[in-house]
């Protein structure tokens, strides 16, 4: 594990950093009170101010790609990361659990996936969205979010009905658009209807 060459913290790369998470807050607060998720809208990502992951993040801001890979890259771990996840529940990582089951459980005993809250699984589809429409730019489209979920491995750490919604969100965006999926969400965001039903859905895939 290389502990060298760890760069310094400069004002200059403080301000980009602060630049780039407060633009990242103020697009999830847009999406977030279009649905109606106000309390989220204005405590999402709060912890990247503080100062465990606030100066992790501008020792290491790059301009391209996370500080957070640059700080794994140097010293073998981003510990901005493991106190972001813990604290932020819109994070499926912050839901994996130990089991205590012996009987396999869901994916066996060790580590699994918990079911998210519905309104944690909005922010985090609201999450990708604004991610997507920062990193797209003018060439984002409705189906941006879902295309950058499909080429990752993602739905293995969610559990299946937390998978589901979140699978369900991304598809009615790609195939409904913006309008209808945010008109559903805020129709069903207090509703245990938000999770869909037991039964199979008969959706396009
Ligand atoms: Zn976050």
């Amino acid at each position: 594990m290389a502990t060298k060459n760890i760069p310094p913290i400069t004002a200059k790369k403080a301000w980009s950093h602060f630049r780039t998470i407060t633009k990242h807050k103020v697009y999830v607060a847009r999406e977030c009170f279009s649905v109606g998720l106000y309390r989220q809208g204005l405590l999402h990502d709060l912890s990247k101010y503080s100062p465990t992951e606030f100066l992790v993040g501008a020792r290491y801001y790059q301009g391209t790609q996370s500080p957070n890979n640059k700080e794994r890259e140097v010293t073998g771990v981003s510990t901005a990361w493991l106190h972001h996840k813990g604290r932020n529940l819109h994070h499926y990582e912050y839901w994996l659990d130990y089991s205590t089951r012996t009987d396999g459980g869901i994916n066996g005993s060790g580590i699994i996936p918990c079911k998210m809250p519905g309104r944690y699984v909005v922010e985090m589809f609201l999450d990708r969205v604004a991610a997507s429409k920062v990193y797209r730019g003018a060439a984002y489209t409705d189906a941006d979010p879902w295309k950058y979920y499909a080429t990752g491995n993602t739905r293995r750490f969610l559990y299946p009905e937390t998978a589901d919604l979140l699978e369900k969100l991304l598809l009615m965006l790609r195939d409904e658009g913006e309008e209808k999926t945010y008109a559903y969400i805020r129709a069903h965001l207090y509703q245990k209807s938000l999770f869909p039903r037991a039964k199979k859905q008969k959706g396009k895939r």
